[in-house]
């Protein structure tokens, strides 16, 4: 046996898995399929600034994990109030209209609390014809990365009562805090597990590298990995592949200008494309003080800026801004980043909601496979899906639930 535990995937759960065993005292392997670790959260430092390709708010500030160990590595962590609902100068969306459209949001969800549609499907709660109801469907793209058609009420709601309003920020990076985090433990990267096996003894898992043995397995790939069979698993875990299939990975993604010269713009503040384009982007001016603009678009949004290509995306973006700005703002706006979550080779795509009537699938999930197998990941999250720090207290989960079940150390 080489190792007690080996940890496929070293995302955030993958990260705090291995912290948890380590300080147990289990000897742990991360098998990592990409060359660096930190999965969907991804600090990219482009010139000298690190900007946040995936996750980048540390949302529910008050009971994040990922807060205190931000503390603990110095990081500098930025409290206060976000801009997302803030339309600078008011342009393209009036005090009057925004109200409107947040309280068509509002009632919405109200909606969906009173009176749950027996379909389970967001869309059926939406006001028939409702004004604003290409704004609530943009809403559901940046929150959910999918339209409402195709999400839970029920899991929605989940996530939606125990979520508070206070979202931080790390100013070095959400990605850079993940691989501050990283135990010293083996790391295989560039080494995608392909098989994992039950043995009589543990796991045996195939790799591009050769075999790993191991005394058991906590698996923290996406919902995505796992539908589309990209690790194959024995007949026992025929349930849980059944399960993510129905936790799709939905869509958001970044595009970010270097903003430069004379623009006027105003640090901190933000502009909606267009509320009634419910593939609008969200523009967020000076993030953190930045000479930066930084482009979020959700759901229907994100899959047609990857379907357009990278170019034609940032086409897109500055047409929407020059809309706001007039055609000078162009003189000012240098394209220098995207993300493009769709195509991440071992993540396709960005986080993840359950289907009408398949939000009890993220438990079926998070179930273990008898004594040795076990699921993380922020699918597996009953409430804070979808965010880095549900998928480290999945993590945290499956390594206790995984001494549960092996209280003795098989590695010596
Ligand atoms: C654009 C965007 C914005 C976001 N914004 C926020 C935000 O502001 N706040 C927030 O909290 N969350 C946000 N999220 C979500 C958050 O990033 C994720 O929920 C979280 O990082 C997922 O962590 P994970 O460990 O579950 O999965 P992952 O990060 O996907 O980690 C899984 C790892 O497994 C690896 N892997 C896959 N297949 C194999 C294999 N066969 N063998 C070995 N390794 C494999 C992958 O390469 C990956 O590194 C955002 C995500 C995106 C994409």
């Amino acid at each position: 046996m080489d190792f007690d535990v080996a940890i496929i995937g070293a995302g955030a759960a993958g990260i705090s898995a291995a912290r948890s065993l380590k300080s147990q005292g289990r000897k742990v392997v991360l098998i990592e399929a990409g060359s660096r670790i930190g999965g969907r959260a991804w600090t990219n430092e482009i010139y000298g600034l690190p900007l946040d390709m995936g996750c980048g708010w540390l949302h529910s500030a008050e009971r994040n994990p990922l807060v205190d160990l931000a503390r603990a590595e110095g990081l500098d962590l930025v409290e206060g109030r976000t801009a997302w609902q803030d339309q600078w100068r008011d342009l393209g969306f009036s005090p009057h209209d925004r109200k409107a459209a947040l309280e068509a949001w509002s009632e919405m969800s109200e909606r969906m609390e009173k009176a749950p549609p027996a379909s389970d499907r967001a869309s059926d709660v939406l006001d028939t014809n409702g004004k604003w109801n290409a704004y609530c469907q943009s809403l559901s793209g940046y929150l959910n990365g999918a339209p409402l058609e195709r999400l839970s009420v029920e899991d929605f709601l989940a996530y939606d009562r125990l979520a508070t309003q206070s979202n931080w920020r790390v100013r070095e990076g959400y990605g850079t805090l993940l691989v501050r985090s990283m135990p010293a433990v083996p790391l295989y990267a560039s080494c995608p597990a392909r098989k994992v096996r039950l043995t009589q003894s543990g796991v045996r898992i195939e790799t591009v590298k050769g075999a790993i043995e191991a005394g058991g397995v906590i698996v923290t790939v996406s919902t995505s990995v796992l539908a589309k069979g990209l690790i194959e698993f024995d007949p026992e875990v025929d349930d849980h592949l059944h399960a993510a299939a129905n936790l799709p990975l939905g869509l958001a993604d970044k595009l970010f200008f270097d903003l430069h010269g004379a623009h006027g713009l105003e640090t901190e503040t933000h502009l909606l494309g267009n509320p009634a384009n419910d593939k609008t982007g969200s523009y967020y001016i000076r993030p953190l003080g930045r000479p930066v603009l930084e482009g979020f678009f959700g759901g229907p949004g994100a899959i047609a800026i990857e379907n357009a290509g990278i170019l034609d995306a940032f086409t897109f973006a500055l047409e929407e801004l020059t809309a706001l700005l007039g055609s000078k703002i162009r003189h000012h706006l240098k394209p220098i980043a995207a993300s493009s979550w769709c195509h991440a080779e071992w993540i396709h795509g960005s986080y993840s909601h359950a289907l009408p009537g398949r939000a009890g699938d993220r438990e079926r999930l998070a179930k273990p496979v008898g004594d040795k197998l076990f699921f993380a990941g922020e699918a597996t999250s009953r409430s804070d899906f979808s965010t880095a720090h549900g998928a480290w207290e999945s993590g945290i989960r499956a390594a206790r639930e995984f001494v549960q079940h092996n209280p003795q150390a098989t590695v010596l």
